[in-house]
């Protein structure tokens, strides 16, 4: 029996690109898509050539992330082309092939093994640096197809994305005990929304009454910081919001021996950022969440 012409054909194509990430996360909604996001836009304002590879199937949230909503995707002679944001940041979604972005996407395994096997087979990413995956949250059918599909390229190694509380902790050591027995590299876990962080200045503030009613009381606060201490209006105000007393995720990765890349903190304002599709690095209202951003990828 002869190499199975599906992986010499997606070996072919990976030939082009030179590293390979995927970015995983144990649960949904921890900010897995705003992380492959902002991290191709990070490597794209570097100069470097990148591919965004969305293969979460059932909940295709990077078309939106990127602003590209409403996009297709074209094909030629070379095959699928991505949709570009710029010139050096290719997209490629099932977003971009639903009718309707309300629909929902009822695959079973073998169908959604079958597409993610035709993004890699047939989409036409021209030469690039990086190819950065946004999989699904968890370890399931799909993850085990691209690490299948592209174990004979190599895959450089996985971001793990999570929040600081132990439930989402526990799936974390699913998804890195699952990167070993497949043998990808754990390049590091992220730990996001770690602290609801905004300048003073953001905050609405809220007097409780005694009937138990909240009154906005910003103006007369303001007034009174403005006035007696201005210096406060620059403080950056930061609350936990999901409980980290188990030691959050650096904890976990002493535990497990794989590394801790830093803490992003819950901004009001990157979530605005990916709300509209834009990168949050040279956005002056992120100020708190672009720089843990950025020197989270100055480590990798
Ligand atoms: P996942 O891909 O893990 O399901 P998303 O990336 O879609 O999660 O994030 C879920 C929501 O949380 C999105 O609206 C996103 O903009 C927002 N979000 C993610 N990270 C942050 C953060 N650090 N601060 C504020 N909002 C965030």
């Amino acid at each position: 029996k002869g190499p199975d012409p599906d992986l010499v054909a997606i070996a072919e194509r990976m030939a082009t690109v030179k590293h390979k990430i995927l970015v995983l996360s144990g649960k949904g909604g921890v900010g897995k898509s705003t992380f492959s996001a902002q991290l191709s836009f990070a490597l794209a304002a570097m100069d470097f050539q990148v591919g965004l590879l969305d293969i979460d199937i059932c909940g295709p949230s990077i078309p939106k992330m990127l602003g590209l909503e409403g996009q297709d995707i074209h094909q030629s002679n070379l095959g699928w082309s991505p949709v570009y944001v710029e010139s050096n940041l290719g997209v490629m979604s099932i977003g971009f092939m639903l009718p309707n972005p309300d629909e929902a996407v009822i695959w079973r395994g073998p169908r959604k093994n079958g597409l993610i096997k035709q993004f890699l087979k047939d989409v036409y990413w021209r030469e690039i640096d990086f190819l950065v995956v946004d999989a699904p949250p968890g370890t399931s059918d799909e993850h085990i197809s691209i690490v299948q599909f592209l174990q004979a390229t190599g895959i450089d190694g996985a971001i793990i994305v999570t929040t600081p509380q132990q439930v989402s902790l526990i799936d974390v050591r699913k998804e890195v005990s699952f990167c070993k027995k497949v043998g990808v590299e754990v390049l590091g876990v992220v730990e996001n929304m770690s602290g609801l962080c905004q300048p003073l200045s953001d905050f609405k503030f809220l007097r409780l009454t005694e009937t138990g009613e909240l009154v906005d009381v910003s103006e007369t606060v303001t007034k009174f910081m403005r006035e007696k201490a201005p210096e406060m209006l620059n403080l950056v105000a930061s609350s936990e919001v999901f409980d980290s007393s188990g030691g959050g995720a650096a904890k976990m990765c002493r535990e497990m021996g794989v590394p801790f890349l830093g803490k992003v903190p819950l901004d009001p304002q990157l979530c605005k950022a990916a709300e509209e599709g834009k990168s949050c690095f040279g956005d002056p209202k992120c100020r708190v969440s672009a720089p843990a951003l950025k020197s989270i990828i100055e480590k990798l």
